[in-house]
């Protein structure tokens, strides 16, 4: 299956540029001029990735990220020229996935396009039900009794990394080695995402149930919790 790409951009030639350098590996991708534009292509279609501007004519990339987050999961990489937005993204917890500051090679940018789509697809467990939740590792979502409850593709990959060893004490230092690899962020951004994860899941986030934290290891997730036959 070929993977496709929305890019939201209004400088034309610097979205052209990246459309080549995906099209030489592969990957399809669509120009959205505007946030708007880009939203309403989002109606009509569905992509695998989203590469976001953050100055963009009306309305901005910020506002698009907590726009789509109401009710998609779609990885985001966001460019931006401007150094501050990367505190805005992640103090904000907006929901993006990534962080890419311009000037960029574009074959740096297509590398990560590329890892974030691999991870996004691989494993060979394809759900796990805990509690109420399931959780669909190939499907990328996370529903409650049916409902679908919203992560960003950060937040779903480090919960699919704790769920899928469970009861396995995890320090912070493994889980962002493996969620993050070389990408943008640090160590300290793990319990943010833990944090995060447990205000969309947790009853009590501060009594965790499911994602606990093990004093001087880590993080772990609760075997208990998890349905027999559950984990396929
Ligand atoms: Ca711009």
């Amino acid at each position: 299956m070929t993977a496709r790409v929305l890019i939201v951009e209004d400088e034309r030639e610097l979205a052209e540029l990246v459309q080549i350098y995906l099209q030489n590996d592969g990957v399809e991708s669509s120009i959205a001029g505007s946030a708007e534009q880009g939203l309403s292509l989002l109606d009509s279609e569905t992509f695998d990735l989203i590469i976001l501007d953050i100055n963009l004519p009306g309305m901005d990339g910020f506002d698009f990220v907590q726009k789509l987050r109401r009710t998609s999961s779609t990885p985001v990489i966001i460019v931006s020229a401007r150094e501050a937005d990367e505190d805005i993204v992640m103090g904000l917890g907006m929901g993006a996935d990534e962080f890419v500051t311009k000037p960029f090679a574009p074959k740096v940018l297509v590398a990560r396009i590329r890892a974030l789509l691999r991870r996004s697809r691989d494993g060979s467990t394809t759900v796990v039900r805990f509690g109420p939740f399931q959780l669909d590792i190939n499907g990328y979502t996370l529903t409650r009794d049916g409902e679908r409850v919203v992560l960003s593709s950060k937040e779903f990959e480090v919960l699919r990394h704790l769920a899928l060893h469970p009861g396995r004490a995890m320090s912070p230092h493994q889980i962002y080695s493996e969620v993050w690899q070389n990408e943008f962020g640090d160590v300290t951004s793990v319990a943010v995402y833990v944090r995060r994860i447990r205000q969309k899941i947790e009853s009590d986030p501060r009594r965790p149930l499911y994602v606990q934290t093990i004093h001087g290891s880590g993080y772990r997730f609760n075997p208990d919790t998890i349905q027999a036959g559950g984990a396929v």
